[in-house]
């Protein structure tokens, strides 16, 4: 291994500019402890200071300004505590007041009027007038030879940090002590001489020193770019030597045989071709089941894409391997609505199925644990209600988790203990995750994509209202009851406020009563308030026609599937997040006649809200709304993302760094096909880094 500089473990008191005080509120303010800390304490941006402003060009929306101008005589003005000493720096298009609240003696004797200075500072308005306080001064004459800064690095720092004088300025001092003492083999290079020449990027070394005080502009764009894709290369290295980890030592069943189920079904049974997208992702699901290793699939597809049927043809296989198969879903009605049409596709074959929920009676739940566990029940489907400790399988070869997003990786954890061999896993999710965010969060997971909706889908049509236009609107759902279609009105259910969305849904429900009176209309009504038996009663009138309205909160949001139903209005959609919009967009299109999305909102919307709905609007792609989605609220309020930590990044944006990731991505990628123990001499720097990096987190461990 090689001799490690043990220069970045000094603590931070040691650094020149440093005393305990300062030690202390760099500690605790900005979680500095050590040298390394600081050294990567990064700029969040920087002040070119190569660029001049005149005078005249200067307005207070500047963050900072550089000027070159004569400084005229002092004043002091005012009186007790708004006494300030002013001057002014002229130039030929004019002049702009300097400002001092203090320290008046210290300016005067070291200032001399008369002489030219460069004077750099942030621009205020005081009293209708720009003027800058406290600014950095220096003679022209002396500032050229001196000037070694360039590009002015801006920190972060914190209102209690600034109080104790330690702002942007006094940090980049400390970063400039540490940057000027620091020596190349203080940091190792932690990326292979092939990767480095590859991507043409800079030394490890030269990326810390420049990042805080970049020669140029592209300087600092090397810097940043190397820091980057170190960063996201580390973050994927580790991911993907998980997922190689896994793959090598997780035994899996082997799924050798398509027998009779699987064929009997697909030559006799299938109601439609599958669409090449479904074929794809059957494949690479069969790939996986028969490889003797574990699966751990994420399906992406769109709403109504086809996710299901692609679930059964996978279950089928684990049945035909004489194992059982179950089928978990985030809600009630969806695993009621799996149990009712996997029973009709299965119908007239000699495979049982059984649904287990939450509202199944003990007597009844008693009698298919039973035969669960004899075997009898060969696919069992059912909501959280199936990975209770109770239920135990005789055989569980396959479990396939419907609409992700609502489970927790602890529960997807679960399911591996059904079986002493973890059975295949199959994660089927309809809210497409943004490409860069699903290469970090499932970097561990095989993914396919089924990017294909089935054939003869007509596009939905998606209108954005505003509440005036009501009475167009229920004239728009009167005629369309009138052709035989059914309609969706959905109310926001949003935790917080429980009770008012409660009470919006009903005012909505019984004006909608007003609206649509009996005998020509029926309404279903579903929320979440609602026993399990009376939603699943509302819920089956509405599938079965019986009804032609259905008002309901987001209950209804996931897997719902009402061919006939093609009018989805939603009020108060300026509530809805993107991906709950597409959601509950998806709710219709299933059938051959055109289809409506009509977002009905008030009239004053956020400029998000606006995007969101503009996007709704836009495209029924949900890849693309996904994509906005992200871009809109960032990363760390994606569903699901926060608790994965992956998006805890220092410099690198999963946004805006794509191209970034993907090379990082494909570098690890292709590193640890080659090398999957990072043995050979190239990868020694990445080796080493990965032990350093352990034994630092074991120093860090020890102190806290
Ligand atoms: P999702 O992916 O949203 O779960 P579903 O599996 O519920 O979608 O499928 C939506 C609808 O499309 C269902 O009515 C299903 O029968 C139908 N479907 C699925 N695959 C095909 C196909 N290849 N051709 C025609 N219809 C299909
Ligand atoms: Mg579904």
């Amino acid at each position: 291994m090689a001799v490690i500089s043990q220069f970045l473990e000094n603590a931070i008191s040691y650094l020149k500019g440093v005393g305990p005080q300062r030690a202390e509120t760099l500690n605790k303010e900005l979680g500095v402890h050590t040298y390394r800390d600081l050294l990567f304490y990064f700029p969040y941006r920087y002040v070119d200071k190569t660029q001049f402003y005149k005078v005249n060009q200067i307005t207070a929306k500047n963050t900072h300004v550089q000027v070159k101008g004569i400084l005229s005589p002092f004043k002091l003005i005012g009186q007790g505590r708004s006494k300030r000493l002013v001057a002014s720096l002229k130039d030929d298009t004019g002049q702009v007041q300097l400002v001092w609240f203090k320290g008046h003696q210290w300016i005067k004797k070291i200032l001399a009027p008369g002489k030219e200075y460069v004077v750099f500072g942030k621009p205020n308005l005081f009293k209708g007038q720009v003027n800058i306080a406290h600014p950095e001064m220096d003679l022209s004459n002396e500032y050229e030879s001196e000037q070694t800064i360039k590009m002015q690095p801006i920190y972060n720092s914190s209102e209690i940090a600034k109080k104790k004088g330690l702002d942007t300025k006094a940090i980049s001092k400390l970063t400039y002590n540490l940057v000027s003492e620091l020596k190349q083999n203080d940091v190792l290079e932690n990326l292979s001489e092939e990767v480095i020449d590859k991507y043409q990027l800079i030394s490890r070394y030269q990326a810390l020193k420049s990042i805080h005080f970049p020669s140029s502009d592209q300087a600092m764009t090397d810097a940043i770019r190397r820091l980057k894709f170190e960063e996201l290369f580390f973050i994927q290295l580790k991911l993907l030597r998980l997922k190689v980890n896994r793959q090598s030592k997780l035994k899996g069943f082997e799924f050798d045989v398509l027998g009779t189920f699987f064929n009997e079904f697909y030559d006799t049974k299938l109601p439609f071709e599958l669409t090449n997208a479904q074929k794809r992702v059957l494949k690479e699901i069969r790939q996986d089941v028969k490889s003797g290793r574990q699966m751990n699939r994420l399906l992406q597809g769109d709403v109504g894409s086809g996710k299901t049927m692609v679930a059964l043809l996978s279950m089928l296989m684990a049945l035909d391997n004489g194992f059982q198969a179950a089928i978990m879903a985030p809600t009630e009605i969806l695993a009621q609505q799996h149990y009712q049409s996997i029973q009709e596709l299965l119908y007239g074959m000699n495979i049982n199925v059984a649904l287990l929920t939450g509202s199944v009676k003990t007597s009844e739940k008693q009698n298919i644990l039973e035969r669960l566990k004899l075997g009898d029940i060969h696919i069992l489907i059912g909501t959280h209600a199936l990975i209770e400790d109770p239920v135990k399988f005789k055989n569980l070869g396959l479990a396939v988790i419907d609409e992700q997003h609502r489970f927790g990786v602890a529960q997807r954890a679960r399911l591996w203990k059904k079986n002493t061999t973890p059975p295949h896993i199959l994660v089927m999710t309809a809210t497409p995750i943004p490409r860069t965010l699903a290469m970090t969060l499932y970097a561990d997971l095989e993914t396919s994509i089924i990017d294909e909706l089935p054939p003869g889908r007509k596009s939905i049509q998606t209108e954005h209202r505003y509440d005036s236009h009501r009475l167009r609107i229920f004239g728009f759902i009167r005629e369309q009851i009138k052709l035989g279609r059914q309609v969706y009105i959905v109310y926001p259910l949003i935790k917080e406020s429980e009770k008012l969305d409660y009470k919006d849904l009903m005012d909505g429900y019984e004006s909608v009563v007003r609206e649509f009176p009996l005998p020509d209309y029926k309404i279903s009504i579903v929320h979440g308030q609602m026993k399990p038996e009376d939603k699943e009663y509302e819920m089956r009138r509405f599938v079965n026609g019986e009804t032609n309205i259905m008002v309901a909160t987001t209950v209804i949001e996931v897997g719902v599937n009402v061919p006939n139903a093609s009018v989805m209005i939603i009020e108060s959609a300026e509530r809805f997040g993107l991906s709950q919009l597409h959601q509950l967009r998806g709710r219709v299109g299933r059938g051959a006649e055109q289809s409506y999305c009509i977002l009905v909102t008030g009239n004053k919307l956020s400029k998000e809200a606006r995007e969101r709905l503009k996007t709704m609007v836009r495209t029924n792609d949900g890849f693309e709304i996904a994509e906005v989605d992200l871009k809109l609220r960032g990363p760390g309020d994606m569903e699901g993302i926060q608790q994965s930590g992956v998006v805890d990044l220092r410099v690198a944006d999963l946004v805006k760094d794509v191209r970034i990731l993907q090379e990082a991505r494909q570098t690890a990628i292709d590193i640890l096909e080659e090398d999957p123990e990072l043995v050979t001499g190239k990868n020694n720097p990445l080796k080493n880094y990965l032990d350093q990096k352990r034994t630092q987190k074991i120093g860090w461990s020890k102190i806290s």
